[in-house]
């Protein structure tokens, strides 16, 4: 056995930070061609060839928050839109009928929605069949976690973005990394499916502190993590394509899946954003088994830019559903057309 693959081992055992900064801090191609093929080899044994599919439906753009790296905070000056609960269900109604079996609610952190409205959209949703629903809608009061579980919805998907409390401050303005990470632990305490995720290459962001967020995925025992690179926010323009973080992204997703094992990492839009084909491939080759094709109609669709250029990735339509299906074909893989619950539900 190569000294790396001990190394492998070891981190899959007893991972610690020391063992994941080595990985994370390398640029040897061949150190990262056993990382990589490793962690393809705990997916399959975790997760198996499928491919799991999440619609998202991206609702609203209105939001309360100022996220320094978001493109819909609130001192924006952009078009905003929301859509109203009869037509979100209306909506989630033909994403269903497509063949999806997990439909993502995402929004801004936006007031408008009462638990009342919440509560009759999950509802609306539930009685159109089997589908999973999760929630991509920020902070909130435990008591409207509750509410939410138990008209039915199933994941919560709220990303800690990073576990440098000061970063985290800096980032965003008026909220805590303390209060971000309490809300997890209540959504997994409530029963919640949870998903978490960083941002990958943001602004002072050390690998020390990418190390600690892996380890904290791990702590929080979390469903599904999504990580995705930083998409600087202004001026992307084809050469500042090469500023984003694709190689330290597809090492935090190899080894997120070595540490956390059985979880869910979808390959995110974001990362799609750098190249959209190969990095889906490259992904799902290094320990992702998620993607996330975007349902939401075009007219909110273009209104909805968390960062420049999303616009045109994961764009859900016949002709990218039947790409996904020959991806996972000429990877032997398959895409899942069932609900594709938490890995750790039954065990
Ligand atoms: N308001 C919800 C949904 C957030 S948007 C919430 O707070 O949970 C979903 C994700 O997009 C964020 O969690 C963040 O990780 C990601 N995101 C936002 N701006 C980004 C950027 N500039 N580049 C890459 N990802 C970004």
């Amino acid at each position: 056995m190569s000294d790396q693959k001990r190394l492998l081992e070891s981190l899959y055992n007893e991972p610690d930070t020391e063992k994941i900064l080595y990985f994370l801090e390398s640029e040897d191609s061949g150190v990262l061609r056993e990382l990589y093929s490793f962690a393809d080899e705990i997916r399959k044994i975790y997760t198996g060839n499928a491919i799991h599919l999440r619609a998202i439906l991206e609702f609203s753009n209105y939001c309360r928050q100022g996220c320094l790296y978001c493109g819909i905070r609130n001192s924006m000056k952009i078009r905003r839109f929301r859509i109203s609960p009869d037509e979100i269900i209306e909506i989630s109604k033909t994403i269903f009928q497509k063949g999806y079996r997990t439909l993502v609610l995402q929004s801004g952190e936006d007031p408008f929605y009462s638990t009342e409205d919440y509560v009759k959209i999950i509802r609306g949703i539930k009685s159109l069949g089997n589908i999973a629903i999760t929630l991509s809608i920020g902070e909130k009061q435990e008591e409207e976690y509750r509410a939410y579980f138990h008209a039915g919805a199933d994941r919560f998907l709220l990303k800690h973005e990073t576990s440098d409390p000061v970063l985290y401050s800096r980032l965003n303005p008026g909220m805590s990394l303390t209060n971000r990470i309490k809300c997890l632990k209540i959504l997994k305490s409530i029963g919640f499916q949870t998903g978490g995720g960083i941002m990958i290459g943001l602004p002072g962001q050390t690998k020390k502190s990418i190390a600690d967020d892996i380890l904290l995925f791990k702590d929080l025992e979390l469903d599904m993590i999504g990580s995705g690179p930083y998409i600087p926010e202004t001026g992307l323009f084809a050469e500042d394509i090469s500023r984003i973080q694709e190689e330290l992204t597809y090492k935090v997703i190899a080894l997120t899946r070595i540490v956390t094992k059985n979880t869910h990492l979808p390959s995110t839009t974001a990362l799609s954003v750098v190249n959209e084909e190969t990095a889906r491939r490259n992904a799902l080759s290094r320990g992702a088994n998620v993607i996330m094709p975007n349902e939401t109609p075009e007219k909110y669709r273009t209104l909805y830019q968390i960062y420049p250029n999303k616009k045109r990735t994961e764009v859900s339509s016949a002709d990218f559903l039947q790409e996904l299906r020959e991806l996972a074909f000429s990877m032997g893989r398959v895409i899942s057309d069932e609900r594709g619950d938490s890995l750790k539900a039954s065990g």
